[in-house]
């Protein structure tokens, strides 16, 4: 049997469906690489082998059938998962274990998807390296100095190294398109709504979006499927049917595209993006004209707020969230000697439990929400969101998706960005309009620049998450997937 991890959801279906091998085997595989090689991935913060296993002999008892049953995944540690360690990365959750899953975990279980572990991340999912987590960073599979994106890049990583074919992340800001990007992965955010929030550790409610991470494009529209639709125990999830996600991946990897408008923003100049990564948007654009699409000039004038507006509408949204972590009621305690009053407490809980990133992120948030500053600040941002979301109506009116790079750079050395927070938040310069209009987006791959990956970014219209996965099997048929070094 050739090598099991190579393979994608698709084909381990297509061998199990075959009795050619056996869900557990297919766990073990996977389990396995991860022995091999995650002490130089650390793409892992947490292994559950005989959960993953557990589950895989479900599935091979005939108990759970399914188009995923038995295809492993790997889950973003920002999702809880019930008696399994939860820590979203920080010190300050260490050692807690939920008593309930999320909504997503609850239908990758159902799905009969075994469970291999939790992903590192950027501390509560804030940025872009996961330089930020308080258990070490993850290495890059194409480059081991290089980062994996953030704030979801042991998920990205996983399936990079190998270590899972499936990965669930969340993306708030580009968390799951970024690290897709830089990896050579496929992330996709789905519609704000689309899929449930409940059992996310938040970090901005309004923002946050969990969604389907895989090597091809077509595993992850399966993945999607399995993990998106209502849930009422998410007051802003969203009850209409979902998109066919995967018929529309399977349509577009049929290679043909006669009619669909892309459209690209004008204000997107490129302006702070690498030469190479340019080439390789271009290139790809071009193999979609091929194709049949059609490629238009939009203007959102907007989007070039979108940055400063995010940088004030999730820091406030966390301010709020993280206030829960108090040393009562989850986690780390410190100072609790009987002689401490409560402040006290809480306040050398929050000092040694916070690294620095959510620290700068509370103290502005607190700021931008302080009465006398408010209106300007926050109430400023919120109109900056409006008038983006009234951008892509506009774009949409014109042409069925919106098209630019995924990222700015491809990976770049660990240590070149955190000296200046700026720096990191411009790697969201073309995944945060999105994430404050609340539209789905994929990052696909499109292409090496110094020998890194590329990421093509695809949009698409609130609810319209069908339409960017054909764009995207559309763009997979014409350039290919790519393939991460051997480690
Ligand atoms: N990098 C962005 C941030 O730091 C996005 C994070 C995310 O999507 N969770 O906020």
């Amino acid at each position: 049997m050739s090598d099991l991890t190579r393979k994608t959801a698709v084909e381990l279906r297509e061998l199990l469906d075959a009795k050619e091998v056996s869900a557990v085997e297919v766990a073990t595989a996977h389990l396995d690489q991860i022995a091999a090689v995650d002490d130089r991935v650390h793409a892992f913060l947490h292994v559950d082998r005989e959960g993953a296993l557990d589950a895989a002999r479900r599935v091979d008892a005939g108990e759970i059938t399914g188009p995923l049953a038995g295809v492993p995944i790997a889950v973003k540690d920002v999702v809880t998962t019930k008696g399994i360690p939860t820590t979203a990365a920080s010190k300050i959750l260490e050692g807690w274990k939920p008593p309930y899953d999320a909504t997503i975990v609850e239908r990758l279980k159902a799905a009969g998807m075994p469970i291999l572990g939790k992903t590192n991340m950027d501390e509560f999912a804030m940025g872009s390296s996961t330089e930020y987590s308080a258990y070490g960073p993850t290495n890059n599979p194409w480059d081991l100095g290089r980062i994996p994106g953030g704030s979801g890049g042991g998920s990205a990583a996983a399936l990079a190294a190998y270590e899972a074919p499936l990965a669930i992340g969340t993306d708030t800001g580009g968390s799951i398109r970024q690290p897709g990007a830089v990896t050579g992965t496929v992330g996709a955010k789905p519609t704000y709504g689309g899929t449930s929030r409940y059992g996310l550790i938040a970090f901005s409610s309004s923002l946050d979006t969990p969604g389907p991470c895989a090597r091809t494009v077509e595993d992850t529209a399966l993945l999607h499927a399995v993990i998106a639709g209502h849930d009422p125990r998410d007051s802003t999830s969203i009850a209409q049917p979902v998109p066919d996600v995967v018929a529309a991946a399977r349509l577009g990897l049929q290679g043909d595209l006669t009619g669909v408008r892309l459209g690209i923003v004008k204000e997107f100049t490129g302006e702070g993006a690498e030469p190479g990564v340019l080439a390789a948007f271009r290139e790809s654009l071009e193999a979609l004209v091929k194709l049949g699409a059609e490629v238009v000039e939009v203007s959102c004038p907007h989007f070039e707020y979108a940055l400063p507006a995010y940088y004030l509408i999730a820091p406030s949204e966390c301010s709020s969230n993280l206030a829960r972590f108090d040393g009562v009621r989850y986690g780390l305690r410190v100072g609790d000697d009987g002689q401490r009053s409560l402040e006290e407490v809480m306040s050398l809980t929050r000092e040694a439990g916070f690294g620095p990133e959510v620290k700068r992120r509370i103290i502005i948030g607190t700021y931008a929400l302080s009465s006398g500053y408010y209106d300007a600040y926050y109430g400023q941002a919120q109109k900056v969101r409006t008038l983006i979301t009234r951008d892509f109506e506009t774009a949409f009116s014109k042409v069925d998706v919106l098209v630019s790079p995924t990222t700015p750079f491809v990976a770049f050395p660990f240590g070149s960005r955190t000296s200046d927070p700026y720096q990191m938040y411009l790697a969201d310069l073309f995944t945060i309009p999105t994430n404050l209009y609340g539209g789905p987006a994929i990052s696909v791959p499109c292409g090496l620049s110094e020998g890194l990956p590329v990421g093509f970014q695809i949009m698409a219209p609130t609810m319209a998450d069908d339409r960017m996965y054909r764009v995207a099997g559309a763009l997979e048929s014409a350039v290919g997937t790519l393939t991460p070094p051997a480690l």
